[in-house]
């Protein structure tokens, strides 16, 4: 490990430092030998070290030595934010004296001292990284590779950056799976406390990860439903401007960017970045101003305010109910299934609709077949092509390549040697058994067919809008994407007369809609970025207007709501 990334994992506070954390710490002593916490502890505390030292042990990895901190360190990583259980054992070497900080308690300095908040996050950040980079940490996933639930659980563990280690029992002897003493049903997820799940549900795992850990009942200023980029960044801002937010999402951090292996478009980012690495640094920004997180919740109604009421309410799928002041949907988009023959039968068992390291690496060496003429199609044939540049990526395209991929995109794909443009082409049926894919059939512009040797077909062929959950009265564009602002006005569906609709508001007053949800956005990460951080001045503006919350909502709302209601029936 080199001594920079060192230094900038484990670094060491100056007096000054430790003087500020000690004015909120409680003074704690381990005897020699002592745990000071143990993996599988959730809400850990941070503790620096004042005197002895705390050694940091992986218990998934025999017992292995990740770090010493010594006078002047300080223990955690990014789970100090998340409130999830710790991956790793602490114990004291010699007589240890700390300072304890309490994670609650930490917030006030992330928020307040800079410089020390600087010093903190990029350190967590950074040995989060190391972590991953260990390989046998945190939960065990134990399973078929090309198993469509295996892949559920897997997408779910990686979308919310939980650490884990993949075993497939395909490539394991039989001493090995015996060793493991895990039965014969597959998944199995087995938990920082060794006890096991026999084919979970993404819940299960996220109670199990401690993601999860209760249905939240809370009332807030503003409730976000979609934690994609344009949610992470309104739940940034509103949480910075002293706003309680929760983010509600039915996967977890990222939205269809988290899917994305390579986003060299957004700025800021000139080697790109992949959208979960977008989406873990959204969500630490949002942590540290004090912004909740939810997931994976899907949020199955949206009521607006009843009379003398200014909270509307969300359902959630957990059967609890959040009261907010304003909401904000950015759900974004779900994409659109292909239907080739067999296509379901082996959905995330070799046909994805996302392309990250988890899908990519399960097939390595073996041919490939990318559908779709976009940007994400086209990332993901040069991924999957760069990251093996022996296999074949067969590129289906329906109509003309180009015209809706950006040129970089297209000059790379032109220029490599192992991606093969099919124009004009279509999918009709993928061929496989046990589970397995073998051949796709591709129909070419000519009419002919051909079955092409593939072990996976990744698809990105357009987009719905996620807005069926939505209150009826809400208008929408012939696509079902949401109208607000002057698209509210132009088709006369604002239902008040005392004002306009801020500019991202959408025809139910109260209820704001951003990123590629919204009629006409450009269904890009730095637009939804850009509609989620301008969410937050509607946000105010909304929030000033219900200020006197004891108050009535003033019957001509209520009315209004009532009469467009009425109308949509
Ligand atoms: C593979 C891929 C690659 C891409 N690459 C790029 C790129 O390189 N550059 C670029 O600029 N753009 C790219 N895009 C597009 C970009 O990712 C989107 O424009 C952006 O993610 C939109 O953000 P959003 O927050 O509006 O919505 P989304 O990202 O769609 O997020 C919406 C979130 O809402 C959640 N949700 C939906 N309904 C509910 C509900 N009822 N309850 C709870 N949660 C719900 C979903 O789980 C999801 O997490 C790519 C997209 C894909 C799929």
């Amino acid at each position: 490990m080199s001594t920079d990334i060192d230094s900038i994992a484990f670094p060491t506070l100056t007096q000054q430092e430790i003087n500020i954390l000690s004015k909120i710490a409680q003074c704690t002593e381990f005897a020699d030998g002592e745990y000071v916490f143990r993996a599988g502890e959730s809400q850990a505390d941070l503790f620096v070290v004042r005197e002895g030292a705390i050694e940091i042990i992986n218990p998934h990895e025999n017992d292995k030595t990740v770090v010493v901190h010594g006078v002047g360190n300080f223990t955690g990583d990014i789970d100090i934010l998340t409130g999830r259980p710790v991956l790793v054992d602490g114990i004291a070497r010699g007589v240890t004296r700390c300072c304890r900080i309490p994670s609650s308690k930490l917030q006030e300095v992330l928020t307040k001292v800079p410089r020390l908040s600087e010093k903190l996050l990029v350190a967590f950040q950074q040995r989060r990284q190391l972590l991953t980079e260990v390989g046998k940490l945190g939960l065990s996933v134990v399973g078929y590779a090309r198993c469509h639930h295996t892949t559920v659980i897997r997408e779910f563990l990686h979308r919310n950056f939980v650490p884990h280690h993949f075993l497939d029992v395909e490539t394991m002897d039989e001493d090995e799976l015996r060793s493991l003493n895990c039965g014969e049903t597959f998944p199995v997820v087995r938990c920082l406390n060794k006890s096991d799940l026999v084919q979970p549900t993404p819940r299960d795992v996220a109670e199990a990860a401690g993601i999860w850990r209760h249905c939240p009942s809370q009332k807030v200023d503003v409730a976000i439903v979609g934690a994609g980029p344009a949610g992470i960044a309104a739940a940034v801002y509103s949480a910075s401007e002293g706003l309680s937010t929760v983010v509600l999402d039915s996967i977890g951090p990222g939205g269809q960017a988290g899917a994305s292996s390579k986003i060299e478009n957004f700025i800021g980012f000139p080697s790109g970045l992949s959208g979960t690495d977008l989406a873990t640094r959204g969500i630490l920004q949002m942590l540290k101003f004090g912004a909740k997180m939810v997931a994976p919740v899907v949020v199955t109604k949206l009521e607006p305010p009843s009379k003398g009421n200014c909270y509307h309410s969300l359902h959630l799928d957990c059967g609890a109910i959040i009261k907010a002041r304003v909401v904000l949907v950015a759900t974004g988009v779900k994409w659109r299934k292909l239907e080739a023959k067999n296509a379901d039968v082996f959905e995330r068992a070799g046909v994805y609709y996302a392309c990250t390291a988890v899908e990519a690496l399960l097939h390595d060496g073996e041919d490939v077949v990318v559908v779709g003429a976009g940007n994400s199609a086209g990332q993901a044939a040069m991924y999957l092509s760069e990251c093996c540049p022996t296999r074949t990526v067969h590129m289906v395209v329906r109509n003309q390549f180009g015209p809706s991929m950006s040129e970089y995109l297209c000059a790379r794909i032109r220029s490599s040697h192992n991606i093969r443009v099919h124009e004009g082409a279509n999918v009709t049926e993928i061929h496989g058994k046990d589970g397995l894919i073998e051949r796709v059939t591709i129909v070419e512009k000519d009419g002919s067919s051909k079955d092409r040797p593939a072990a996976a077909v990744f698809v990105f062929i357009g987009s719905e809008p996620c807005t069926n959950w939505l209150p009826a009265e809400m208008a929408k564009d012939e696509k079902g994407f949401v109208l607000t602002g002057l698209q509210v006005i132009n088709a006369n569906k604002w239902p008040l007369t005392s004002r306009e609709p801020c500019p991202l508001e959408t025809s139910v007053p109260g209820i704001i809609a951003a990123g590629d949800v919204r009629s006409g956005s450009t269904k890009r990460v730095g637009f939804a970025v850009g509609d989620g951080s301008q969410a937050v001045s509607c946000i105010h503006t909304l929030l000033t207007l219900a200020e006197d919350c004891a108050m009535p909502i003033p019957d001509e709302v209520v009315d209004a709501v009532k009469m467009v209601k009425e109308a949509a029936v």
